[in-house]
This record gives C-alpha cells, structure tokens and sequence, in this order.
C-alpha cells in the first residue's frame, strides 16, 4: 500500500552531530540482528553485564568490570494526550501488524539453547546459562506505545530478601510449610508496565447537605437524646488536579496489592534504555493506555467524590448527580521494578511482591486451618480460666460482705 499523505509520521530521526550518548549504549549493546534480541557483553571477558540495584550501573558477574549507565541527554520524559496518541496508534495498527506477542523462540547467542518469551515477556535470562536477553523488537515497535521512563531497580536481592523473610515470619497463623517456601519458591526481579495518568478535571454536582440535630424524646425514666439529621440540597463546581495516578498494565497479578505498594517515587523515573532491564525480566503492557485508565478511573472517581463531598460540607452528604469534565488527561508508560515470590502451597500459587525502590512488602498468604483452630482452642481455655477467676473472687467478696 502506498503511503498516503495523512499517514502518520514516521520516527523522528535520531539526531545528527556528534557521536551520542544513545550510539555509544547502541555499539555496547550487542544486537542480534536475526534474533532480533539485545544482549550487553562485558568488553574484558566476554561474560554479560548486568544491571546491579546496589551500584546503579552495569556490572559483570566474571569479573568484576563496571559500566555506567549512559543517557541521552536530549531526552526527557514527555506526557502523551491520551485521546490523540491512541487515536494515533489505531490508525498505525490498522494498515500494520505488531510483534508478535504470543511465544517467540530465540537462540542464546552464548550457549545455543532456545529460549521462549511468552505473552508479554521482553527481558529475560537463558534458561541454560543465564544469559540476560532482551527481546529488541517490541519496545519501540510502531504499533506500540513506546516506553517513556524506567525507574531503576534500588532494592538488591539480599535486601529483597531480608524483607521477605521479616514479613513471612510476621505472618500468624501461615502453614509452617509456607514459611519454608520462601527459598523454595520462583523469586525474581522483573519490571512491570505501568501507565501514570495526569489529569485536570471539573465536575458539576447536585447533592444534599445533611446536618446533625439533638431532639430529646420520652418521658420519665425513658427521657433519651436522639441525634437526627436534616437535608439541605446542595450543587456546585469543584477541580481536581491529579498528578502520577500509577496503574499496572499487566495481567496475571493481583491489582490491589500492587496498587497497596504505592507510592512510587515516579519523579524520579529516568528515560528508558535498556540497561537497565540487563539481568532482570521485563513485561511490556497488556493493557493499553485507555485500557488501563478504565482500571484506574475508580480511584480518580473516588477521589473527585471526596471533594465534593468537603465541598457540599455539614455532618453527611449525598451526591445525588456529577457529570466530570477532563481539561487534560494525558499519561506515561514507565516501567517499574518489583521482587516478585511465587509460591505454589496446596496446589494454588501465592504471589508475594516488594516494591522494587521502597521495599514495600504486600502479598497473598494462605492460612493454617490447625494452627487457627488451636489458637481458638488456647483462646477459649485463656477466657474459661479468666471467668471462673472471676467468679471464685465475686464469690469471695459477696461473702466477705
Ligand atoms: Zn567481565
Ligand atoms: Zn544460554
């Protein structure tokens, strides 16, 4: 098909002049062009670099050497109008096919085992050498949003671990065979797709008022106060700004407790590149930017009703009707790092999972039937022998009288 002329423009050009700081990471990067995957080889041995949380740069595992990150400095993060980028992108996907997201077999270019990467999967180590790899044909593909920051991983495996073992060992009543999953279990580190939504928003809202009043009823030795509330309708305007709402774009977790990891220190995301991923997984996103947003509009629409709510003011309040307007509603995909521990207990898998730069530690766990029922047990006999105490000494004074 020729190329008409409302198509969409193509990718800017890197910039001429100079070698830069993205040709240099291009050259350390070695790119295998038929496998389209991306490796990072240590230059004094030939053993592959990666990213390491306690030195924030690349490290070699054989010897020792270390690189420093290079950034480009002509690129900054920049925020996509969510309605015009997607707009854009499914005039992209409709004359155009994507990566393919379903199972992609590559050959280490260090051992010669083959290696998947499944769904979403575009950072990983060779099952057979661990050699990181990197999957070269997705992140800046055009038929996908492209990455627009990283958060570096902070928390290292041994503090990851530490953590982990403290909450384990803070859970009551865990099967004793879970607590020693812990080293048994997959524990990985792997950054996560997410998009971070800024918004402007006015919302016009009917609603009511109600404040609290003090009636005395009854007679005699029934004589009581009641409190009553009395209505007053209510409407107004208010704004809300939101800044950074953080939504996973991943399938396969479990939403609320990597939402109950926040907050991320999102200001501090640098520009994506790939050095970063060195040695660790990586997922690009499952679900697109308005895909996520329609998982992220809850806690927006939650927070709007607080504001309407200290808005309308009194005792209690009622919205009765709202109708929200977005001024501006743009996001960014960033890619942020997790320890994730997955553990299968009594057939089921349980996912345990660290913020990856605070150390937050939120997880599903499964519960001990036997250990619950003989602390139920221990609790019953605890208030038995308190009540008959009790008892003895009533009887003790009513008699002393
Ligand atoms: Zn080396
Ligand atoms: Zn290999």
């Amino acid at each position: 098909m020729p190329p008409s002329p409302d198509a969409p423009p193509a990718a800017e050009p890197p910039p001429l002049g100079e070698p830069d700081a993205q040709a240099v990471a291009q050259v350390r990067a070695m790119l295998q062009v038929t496998e389209q995957t991306r490796t990072y080889p240590c230059p004094q041995c030939g053993d592959q670099y990666r990213f390491d949380a306690a030195i924030q740069a690349l490290l070699c595992p054989s010897c020792g050497n270390r690189a420093d990150i290079v950034i480009d400095p002509s690129l900054s993060r920049t925020d996509h109008d969510l309605a015009t980028t997607m707009a854009a992108l499914r005039q992209v996907l409709a004359s155009q096919t994507g990566p393919d997201l379903n199972d992609k077999e590559v050959v280490c270019q260090n051992c010669g085992g083959h290696t998947t990467f499944t769904g979403t999967l575009t950072a990983t180590r060779c099952p057979y050498c661990a050699t990181p790899i990197q999957r070269d044909d997705v992140q800046d593909a055009p038929t996908r949003l492209p990455v627009d920051g990283v958060l570096p991983l902070k928390v290292d495996e041994q503090q990851a671990r530490t953590q982990l073992e403290d909450w384990v060992n803070h859970r009551w009543f865990a099967p004793s065979e879970f607590k020693k999953y812990k080293t048994a279990g997959s524990f990985t580190s792997i950054y996560c797709s997410f998009f971070t939504y800024d918004a402007e928003t006015d919302t016009w809202y009917q609603g009511q008022r109600g404040e609290h009043y003090t009636v005395t009823v009854g007679s005699g030795d029934d004589e009581h106060t009641e409190t009553r509330t009395r209505w007053y309708s209510a409407s107004g305007q208010v704004h809300d700004s939101f800044d950074d709402v953080a939504q996973l774009a991943n399938t396969g977790f479990d939403d609320n407790k990597i939402g109950a990891l926040e907050p991320w220190p999102t200001a501090q995301a640098l520009p994506y590149t790939g050095e970063f991923l060195a040695g660790h997984l990586c997922r690009t996103y499952d679900y697109d930017a308005e895909a996520a947003f329609q998982l992220a509009q809850p806690r927006i629409d939650s927070a709007i009703d607080s504001t309407i709510r200290a808005d309308i003011g009194g005792d209690e309040q009622r919205i009765d009707r709202k109708e929200t307007r977005y001024n501006l509603l743009t996001f960014q995909h960033l890619l942020l790092p997790l320890w994730l521990l997955t553990v299968t207990f009594d057939g089921k898998p349980f996912q345990v999972f660290i913020n990856g730069v605070t150390g937050e530690v939120q997880g599903q766990r499964p519960w001990s039937k036997v250990k619950i029922i003989a602390a139920v047990i221990a609790a019953l006999i605890v208030i038995g022998i308190v009540l008959a105490i009790y008892a003895a000494t009533k009887h003790k004074t009513g008699t002393g009288r």
